[in-house]
C-alpha cells in the first residue's frame, strides 16, 4: 500500500535522471508531475472517507480509528509529494525558498523574490 519512494526514484535515475539530456529530463519530469497527480487524487479520496464519517456521526471507536489511519496516510502522501517534487526541481536546476517557498535557480545566492540568502 506505502509507496515505495526510494524505488520510483532509482527507477527514474536509471532511466532518465542520470543521462542529463534535456528530453530524458523532460521524461523525469512527466513521470514525477503524474506520479504527483494520482497521489493528490489518492489523497482527495482519502479526504472523502474522512468527510463521509464525520457526517454521518459515526462515533465508534472502529470509525475513530479509521480517521486516525486515513490522516496518517494522508501525512504520508503529503511528503512523498514534496519529495518527488524535489525530483521535478533537481531536473530543472531549481531549489525552493526555505522562507517564501519561491521556486528560483539552483545558483541563486539570494531568493528572487524575499531577498533572503540561501545556504550554499
Ligand atoms: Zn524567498
Amino acid at each position: 500500500m506505502n509507496f515505495d519512494f526510494e524505488r520510483f526514484k532509482s527507477n527514474l535515475y536509471k532511466t532518465a535522471v542520470a543521462a542529463k539530456e534535456t528530453s530524458q529530463s523532460m521524461i523525469a519530469i512527466t513521470k514525477c508531475k503524474l506520479k504527483i497527480m494520482e497521489m493528490k487524487t489518492d489523497m482527495d479520496d482519502k479526504y472523502i472517507q474522512i468527510g463521509k464519517i464525520i457526517y454521518n456521526k459515526d462515533n465508534t471507536d472502529e470509525s475513530e480509528a479509521k480517521i486516525n489511519t486515513l490522516c496518517l496516510e494522508i501525512d504520508q502522501l503529503k511528503e512523498d509529494i514534496k519529495k518527488i517534487q524535489g525530483i521535478i526541481d533537481d531536473n530543472l536546476n531549481r531549489k525552493e525558498c526555505p522562507e517564501c517557498k519561491a521556486k528560483s535557480d539552483k545558483n541563486f545566492d539570494f531568493c528572487p523574490r524575499c531577498g533572503c540568502k540561501f545556504e550554499s
